[in-house]
Parts: structure tokens; C-alpha cells; sequence
């Protein structure tokens, strides 16, 4: 499958970007960040309300802080303890899916960097 919003990678994809494709399998439009339309987001972050946390959002008042994990990132499924980021992409029934990335996805995502000692 290719994606026409990154150059493809010269030469084979990393064992990385293998992993990171199909635990993105189905998603569209992924990013990281805080979702301000995201149900779970606003539990995370304690707002009583979507449009709270839109309000809050737009007003540049919600920071995105990383949170340190043991659970495998449900993106490239490291199972290293690590930061995680909210990520969010678009289900093909056109839902937010809400989930937690590790730093290494979070700078692919946003970056196409690829991570340069990444295990599984
Ligand atoms: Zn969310
Ligand atoms: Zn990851």
C-alpha cells in the first residue's frame, strides 16, 4: 500500500515502518496531539464537556503532556516502557480512533523520522 503524503523510503522499509503500517491498518489522516473533538481526551484531560475541552483547545490552553506507560505502544507495538502521546486517526466508518503512541511514533508521524535503535 503506499502513501502518497511521504516520499517512499529508499530501498526496503524498515522492520520499524513495517511495524507501524499495519498497526495503523484501516486508519486515515493519523496524527498526534490532543483530539479536541475526542471523547476520550476529554476524560483524559478532565474537562466535564467536548465543547469545554474545544473552548480550552482553541484558546491554546491544552498541552499535550507525554505520560510514562509500561503498556506496548498501539502503534509500532514496542513493548518498552516508555513515554506515550494521544495519537488519533479516522476509522473507515468515519469515527476518531483515540490512542497512545510512544515517542517513536510520535516524531514518525509527525516527521517521517524513523527511530535508529527501534525492537519490537
Ligand atoms: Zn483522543
Ligand atoms: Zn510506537
Amino acid at each position: 500500500m503506499s502513501n502518497p503524503t511521504r516520499p517512499a523510503a529508499p530501498g526496503n522499509p524498515s522492520a520499524f515502518a513495517i511495524a507501524v503500517e499495519s498497526g495503523l491498518t484501516g486508519l486515515k489522516a493519523v496524527s498526534t496531539g490532543t483530539c479536541p473533538g475526542c471523547e476520550i481526551c476529554r476524560a483524559d484531560l478532565g474537562f466535564d464537556t467536548v465543547a469545554k475541552l474545544e473552548a480550552a483547545y482553541e484558546a491554546g490552553k491544552v498541552v499535550d503532556e507525554p505520560f510514562f506507560s509500561q503498556s506496548p505502544c498501539e502503534c509500532c507495538g514496542s513493548r518498552l516502557g516508555g513515554d506515550r502521546e494521544a495519537a488519533h486517526g479516522i476509522e473507515s466508518d468515519g469515527s476518531i480512533a483515540h490512542f497512545h503512541v510512544c515517542v517513536d511514533c510520535a516524531l514518525y508521524l509527525a516527521n517521517g523520522d524513523e527511530p535508529e535503535n527501534w525492537e519490537g
